[in-house]
């Protein structure tokens, strides 16, 4: 099946006279004829649901159908982006351990890293994603347990290297996790470019109505746990009856134990309902994903003609210092995503941003209606100038996120902005 075929087929797959529609299983538990068969379920070796903190029928179908769109072994939905990268390190890290990240990830997730994980003794290292090879790799130590990387960088528009990731984790013995928002699978699957773990933040393109919060994480089911490197994966986990999750799990063995474990013990799994409506934004993903890449090139390339833009990011504009890379790995296009700076810094932005009137002025993106956001006043003001410089944002930048609208709507209300600033 075409991506777009899967977008609307794969997950739930009713039998002779059932709802045609993903049924919401609004229950948070199941029943059983017999206690043996429970007793089973918490041994993991019968297949159903024991409880929707762990699993849940809908949840389920919704983490089949991304599963199969990124071309993974199985999916574990979270409540939040922020949560599914949370559970991808925990999945892996533990007090001691240090992992690399790219610099240019979302602010939110530069925060964890950087600070929230380190009160938990977990290190991260953050790198330059366009340096050499051999530069990356300098920051590998015998700790070290994960490199991660996002496709399309939020907001510095970045598109990562992604063979070139892989084969620098790849060579320091440890799995490549990638934060596949923007791009979606319709547009990029890092898996087919060597990821080994895709996370999502579910509340962007996904879902795209702005409607609800959530994360995924996705298991390739390539990388050998059995490299004397993650010891959780290949030893009896006692805190679950002495399951070996590469030997009880296969090539499932990351994602069960991010489930049975690490959702059971945190709890962050999303309800029926939630799942019912992310379902929704997936049946059309394939379709919107294409109107907004269109919309985009339109719109990054008339703000590249304007004087007052000191620059536009957006790999799919000739001259791009992402061109080749989007070009290899973005070949039907660059998401709605577009960051540009303003010249005449913070206030001149700000004023642009203010003038407009058909784009939402949101902290959100990736939604089907246009929306505009001044992360250095926003999302990233958390970061110092410094992290603010390595993440790609200037003081003037502004970015847009191109939606369903019709183009010249879209544009006429970018010439608002122009003419208030003139
Ligand atoms: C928004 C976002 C996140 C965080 O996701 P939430 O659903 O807001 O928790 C992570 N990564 C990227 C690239 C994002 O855009």
């Amino acid at each position: 099946m075409h991506i777009e075929t899967k977008c609307l087929h794969e997950g739930y797959k009713p039998g002779n006279g059932e709802p045609k529609a993903l049924p919401i299983y609004q229950s948070t538990t199941y029943t059983y004829d017999s206690t043996e068969h429970i007793g089973q379920l918490f041994d993991l070796s019968a297949d159903g649901h024991m409880y929707s903190r762990i699993s849940n029928p809908t949840v389920a179908a919704v983490e089949q159908k991304i599963a199969a769109l990124e071309g993974g072994v199985g999916a574990l939905c979270t409540t939040s982006g922020q949560a599914a990268s949370l559970l991808a390190v925990l999945n892996i890290c533990t007090a001691g351990d240090h992992f690399v990240a790219a610099s240019t990830i979302y602010g939110g997730t530069v925060n964890l890293f950087a600070v929230t994980l380190k009160k938990f003794g977990i290190e991260c290292t953050f790198v330059d994603a366009d340096a050499q090879e051999e530069e990356i790799e300098k920051a590998f130590r015998p700790n070290t347990k994960a490199l991660f990387g996002e496709t399309i960088a939020n907001p510095a528009i970045a598109v990562l290297d992604l063979e070139k990731f892989a084969r620098t984790a790849h060579r320091n013995g440890v799995p490549f996790l990638v934060d596949n928002t923007f791009a979606t699978p319709v547009l990029c699957r890092p898996i087919e470019w060597g990821a080994d773990i895709v996370v999502h933040s579910t509340t962007k393109y996904m879902d795209g109505h702005a409607i609800q919060v959530g994360g995924v994480i996705v298991d390739s089911g390539n990388f050998n746990w059995e490299n004397g490197k993650f010891g959780e994966l290949c030893t009896p986990d006692e805190s679950y009856h002495g399951v070996t999750y590469t030997r009880d799990f296969g090539r499932a063995a990351y994602i069960t134990k991010a489930r049975v474990q690490l959702m059971r013990d945190f709890g962050m799994y999303p309800s029926a309902q939630d799942a019912f409506l992310l379902n929704l934004g997936l049946e059309t993903l394939a379709v919107r994903m294409e109107r907004y890449c269109r919309n985009a090139e339109q719109a990054a390339a008339f703000l590249a003609r304007q004087p007052e833009v000191e620059f536009v990011n957006y790999p799919a504009l000739s001259g791009s210092p992402y061109a080749a890379a989007a070009k290899k790995y973005l070949p039907d296009g660059c998401s709605g995503v577009i960051s540009f700076s303003i010249r005449g810094g913070r206030e001149v932005a700000v004023k642009f941003m203010d003038s407009l009137s058909l784009a939402n002025k949101v902290v959100h993106v990736a939604d089907i209606c246009t929306c505009v956001l001044h992360p250095a006043s926003s999302t990233h003001r958390q970061l110092t100038d410094e992290q603010l410089v390595a993440a790609g944002i200037t003081p003037g930048l502004i970015r847009l996120s191109v939606g369903l609208e019709h183009i010249d709507d879209i544009l006429d209300d970018l010439k608002k902005g122009f003419a208030a600033i003139r």
